[in-house]
């Protein structure tokens, strides 16, 4: 059966554009609960961590240096099929495929810096959320 919960960023690219109000919008109107929630910022060694099964990937350092540019937002999800649900809200990686009214397709600036993360799967929800909220902050 498929879990409630997901774990998502926006990332510095749309927290810098002033838009993280307008997708925190998008996804309380599709349902999504917010259940914990924090402005904070990467640094490079914590972004290769998160990203860490990307490290083989030809994009990992750039990926690395651009998720540390700047402040996100980091936020555990509650929904019904939360992890399928939001990857269909936020669309394709690369912004030029994402389908139109998605989160990606109205805020992305490019496959790297494409507005919000979403959880790929119900084991790494709970891994990310564990990432960065301590027992005390996933209290609801
Ligand atoms: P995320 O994990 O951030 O939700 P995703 O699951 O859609 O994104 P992944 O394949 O996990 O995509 O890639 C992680 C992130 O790495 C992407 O969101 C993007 O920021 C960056 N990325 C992925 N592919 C490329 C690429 N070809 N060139 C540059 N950056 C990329
Ligand atoms: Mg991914």
């Amino acid at each position: 059966m498929a879990g409630n919960r997901t774990f998502t960023m926006i990332k510095p690219d749309a927290f810098e554009a002033g838009n993280s109000g307008a997708i925190l919008k998008m996804i309380e109107e599709a349902g999504f609960k917010i259940v914990a929630m924090k402005a904070t910022r990467l640094t490079p060694e914590l972004a290769g961590k998160f990203y860490e099964v990307h490290k083989e990937r030809p994009f990992y350092k750039d990926l690395c240096a651009y998720m540390s540019s700047g402040p996100i937002i980091a936020a555990i999800l509650e929904k019904d099929n939360a992890v399928e649900d939001f990857r269909k809200l936020i669309g394709a990686t690369n912004p030029e495929q994402a389908a139109e009214g998605t989160i990606r397709k109205i805020f992305a600036k490019s496959i790297e810096a494409n507005a919000v993360h979403g959880s790929d799967s119900d084991e790494n929800a709970a891994i990310e959320g564990n990432f960065y909220f301590s027992q005390l902050e996933r209290v609801l």
